[in-house]
């Protein structure tokens, strides 16, 4: 945890340049300990209030701009995101009152990654085209990778700056008719789940804090449709339905959630729409009555946690596809979120 990048030195410079008084800090939930007691102790110097958020950060849609007004922060420290898929919002949010900085925290791996292990996998696979993508923490590996194959005479292709988050795999998404395989760098299941649900392509994961390497074929594809498949045939049969929102920077999305209405009013269905800051399994237990959940906010909601769930829980495009807007093959070719 200590190989971050967490970028003091523009932290200070920028406190100086504006001589801010107080700070409220931001960390996804893996970086709360020694990232946090390093910027801690970096900010202790500067004779400035630092406050730090104690509710999860899964992404920069939930940037905590509201508390940091609230709290009269000068400068909000968001760690861990980019402004990906989120700077219309985050430029809509930002106010004279509360400055905003927004610290990737790159991963510098301890030695130098062995990309060899990577390519040996394309080579034994005969792919020629590569789409290559990595969570905002690798990309400086990324680059080195795309490097290695551009001199291994292999094309690879990164389209935008090739970043995934959980809601936007589009940079694979938009290379799947050229690319032979994707390879993507990101630690755990979260990010392979859903470029599995959202692509085509056989994709080759790269754990960079591991340097392991696993292999994700069409059978791992349809097992993970399989699973949105069974949740959606027992939605079908809900009568009460309910729409979920989050008022989050980056999840209210009133657009969906005014089109959800209007589409269960058309079809005679009366559903109850709920917002919550954090949507979670205990809170939707409440609503006993409903049969049956639509998420508006983070869609990752109705896909990770759906096991904990008691009652059916689906994305806004499972949605449309439920009530015919879409069709099963949209689905399958544009993603499920
Ligand atoms: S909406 Fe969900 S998946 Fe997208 S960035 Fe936010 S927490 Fe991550």
């Amino acid at each position: 945890m200590n190989n971050y990048d967490l970028e003091l030195n523009r932290i200070l410079q920028k406190i100086r340049e504006n001589n801010y008084n107080s700070v409220l800090v931001q960390f996804p939930e893996g970086m709360l300990d020694k990232p946090l007691s390093k910027v801690k102790e970096f900010l202790s110097k500067e004779n400035i209030e630092v406050f730090v958020v104690g509710d999860p950060s899964y992404g920069v849609c939930d940037l905590a701009v509201d508390l940091a007004k609230k709290l009269r922060c000068d400068l909000l420290i968001h760690f861990g995101h980019s402004d990906f898929g989120f700077s219309h919002q985050i430029s809509l949010a930002k106010t004279e009152s509360v400055d905003i900085i927004l610290v990737p925290a790159y991963y510098n791996p301890p030695q130098e990654p062995d990309l060899n292990l990577i390519l040996n996998e394309i080579k034994k696979y005969g792919w020629k085209t590569i789409g290559l993508a990595a969570t905002v923490q690798h990309m400086r590996t990324l680059e080195k990778l795309e490097q290695d194959l551009n001199e291994n005479t292999f094309k690879s292709i990164r389209y935008d700056s090739g970043q995934v988050i959980g809601c936007n795999v589009t940079t694979l998404q938009k290379g799947s008719k050229e690319c032979d395989g994707f390879v993507s760098l990101h630690a755990g299941f979260f990010h392979t789940h859903g470029i599995l649900l959202n692509t085509k392509n056989p994709l080759i994961q790269y754990n960079p804090y591991t340097t392991e390497i696993t292999i994700y074929s069409e059978e791992d594809r349809k097992k993970a449709i399989q699973q949105r498949f069974t949740v959606l045939s027992s939605a079908k049969k809900a009568i009460k339905w309910g729409i979920l929102g989050s008022p989050k920077l980056g999840q209210l999305n009133q657009n969906f959630i005014s089109r959800a209405h209007l589409i269960f009013t058309e079809n005679n269905i009366d559903a109850l729409t709920v917002i919550a800051e954090n949507i979670n399994p205990h809170m939707v237990a409440n609503f006993s009555e409903i049969d049956a959940w639509v998420v508006t906010a983070c869609p990752r909601i109705a896909i990770d946690d759906k096991i904990n769930y008691t009652k059916p829980i689906i994305t806004f495009k499972e949605f449309l596809y439920l009530f015919d807007y879409l069709n099963w093959e949209d689905l399958l070719e544009h993603g499920f979120f």
